[in-house]
């Protein structure tokens, strides 16, 4: 049997300047950018929260945001993400970094860890008092290109397939879903086997009580538990590409009766799962092939066209900057991606997409994407250093000082055991 996907003619419902498809930490920084500039903006999430893995997935730590010897390199959104989600959520930002970078040297790591929900609702209300128009629960499924720009995005909702236009997409979707449907080469990867949940236990209430802290009242309850370096997975579990429903589907019912099996062991007055992940724990599934991808090589590398300096969450001293065309292709001119969806290799891959790098690429893809659109310009051919000028101006770090640089200028540590696969976009 054969059938027409789309049996009517769509009309545009409404033209937005710039369609931001898919509301993560990334999306949300990126609409929240737009509408800041005065652009029409729309931000469509498939689910009913923002945050994306961060929240949904319960990925509930911004990873360090400094060198490890007390300099701030990760500022702007991510900074005011995390000090705001501290002000009434978990607070678990060392006190030698309470009141921003620290006068003295220390080694403690700027970090947060958060409440998912409320960190949720704190998005939401930064979308809201931005302007930007927000729809949950649609999916963006397909990019409509014209004369090789990108003119709408069709999407299905409890509306039904509904078409709204753009003068610039924004894919951050995490998984480079959009980008990936309308022909744009990606790169796929692979998963290891990683599941976690949220649990609360007698032992964790009696800590709780005991601190008079609430936040040590849940812990993390795996099912598979493997890092991200692929360490000890085992040789029967398969590592999934996360591209197709089938492989989405072993991998969630693998973990659902791994987590029965390991619940069936403890005593069930003694615990209780909280709460689950509303999205797969994948870190990668696909990302687009940009102009150039983050290598772990390029560290302490300058690069002209940076649009941010990122750290290590690892290792110490380690320091990279993100260029522009991790984000763009040449060949598309209004179309630019952010978060998990940018352009890595390896372990490279690995430092660009974790939370606070993801929210640093959505801020400067949303002002990338506005200086495209008040200079007629492609956005991979806007005008770099009024660019970063804008950027600074909105407390973003865009390249590193080199007197953070150490005297061994080496990698320490490993590369990502991960394949990445360039598929061409043919999926
Ligand atoms: C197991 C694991 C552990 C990790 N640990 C950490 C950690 O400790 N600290 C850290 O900082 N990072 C960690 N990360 C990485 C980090 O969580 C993510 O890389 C980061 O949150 C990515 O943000 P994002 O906005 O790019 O994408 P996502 O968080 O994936 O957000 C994408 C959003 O787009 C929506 N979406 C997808 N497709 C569509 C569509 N077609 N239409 C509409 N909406 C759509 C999704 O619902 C989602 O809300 C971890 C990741 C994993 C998987």
């Amino acid at each position: 049997m054969n059938t027409v996907r789309y049996e009517k003619i769509l009309s545009i419902k409404k033209h937005y300047n710039v369609i931001v498809a898919g509301g993560g930490v990334a999306g949300v920084a990126a609409a929240v950018s737009c509408a800041k500039n005065g652009m029409s903006t729309l931000l469509l999430e498939k689910s009913n929260i923002l945050g994306g893995l961060g929240t949904l997935g319960l990925i509930n730590l911004f990873v360090p945001m400094c060198n490890g010897r007390g300099k701030q390199i990760i500022f702007g959104l991510a900074d005011k993400w995390a000090r705001a989600s501290a002000e009434i959520g978990m607070n678990t930002i060392p006190k030698e970094w309470k009141d921003g970078e620290p006068s003295e040297y220390t080694e403690k790591r700027y970090r947060q860890h958060f409440s998912p929900a409320i960190f949720a609702y704190q998005l939401t209300e930064e979308v809201v008092h931005s302007g930007a128009d927000l729809l949950f629960d649609v999916l963006a499924l397909d990019p409509v290109f014209e004369g090789g720009r990108c003119v709408g995005v069709v999407t299905e909702s409890k509306g039904g397939t509904e078409l709204y236009g753009c003068d610039m997409l924004i894919d951050t979707t995490g998984d480079c879903d959009v980008l990936r449907r309308g022909g744009i080469p990606t790169v796929a990867g692979e998963n290891f086997f990683t599941f976690v949940t949220k649990m609360v236990t007698l032992e964790t209430c009696e800590k709780a009580l005991e601190k008079g802290d609430v936040r040590h009242i849940y812990k993390n309850f795996f099912g598979g538990s493997i890092n991200l370096f692929g360490d000890n997975q085992p040789d029967d579990i398969p590592r999934w590409s996360g591209l197709t429903v089938d492989e989405v589907s072993d991998y969630i019912k693998r973990n659902h009766l791994l987590l029965l099996q390991k619940l069936r062991e403890s005593d069930p007055k003694t615990r209780e799962i909280v709460t689950s992940p509303g999205m797969p724990q994948f870190r990668t599934t696909c990302h687009i092939k940009g102009d150039y991808s983050l290598r772990k090589e390029d560290l302490y590398r300058h690069f002209d066209d940076s649009v941010c300096a990122i750290n290590d969450f690892e290792f110490r001293d380690h320091l990279y900057e993100v260029p522009l065309r991790c984000l763009t292709r040449r060949d598309t001119p209004n179309v630019i991606t952010a978060g998990r969806s940018a352009d890595g290799t390896g372990y490279g891959w690995d430092v660009l997409r974790v939370i606070p790098p993801a929210i640093i690429t959505g801020q400067a893809a949303g002002e990338a994407a506005c200086l495209a659109i008040r200079s007629g310009r492609d956005v991979a051919d806007v005008d770099i250093k009024t660019l970063q000028g804008i950027l600074e101006k909105n407390n973003v770090m865009v390249h590193f000082p080199e007197d953070y640089v150490p005297e061994d200028r080496s990698f320490h540590g490993k590369d990502t055991n991960r394949r990445d696969v360039d598929d061409g976009g043919h999926f």
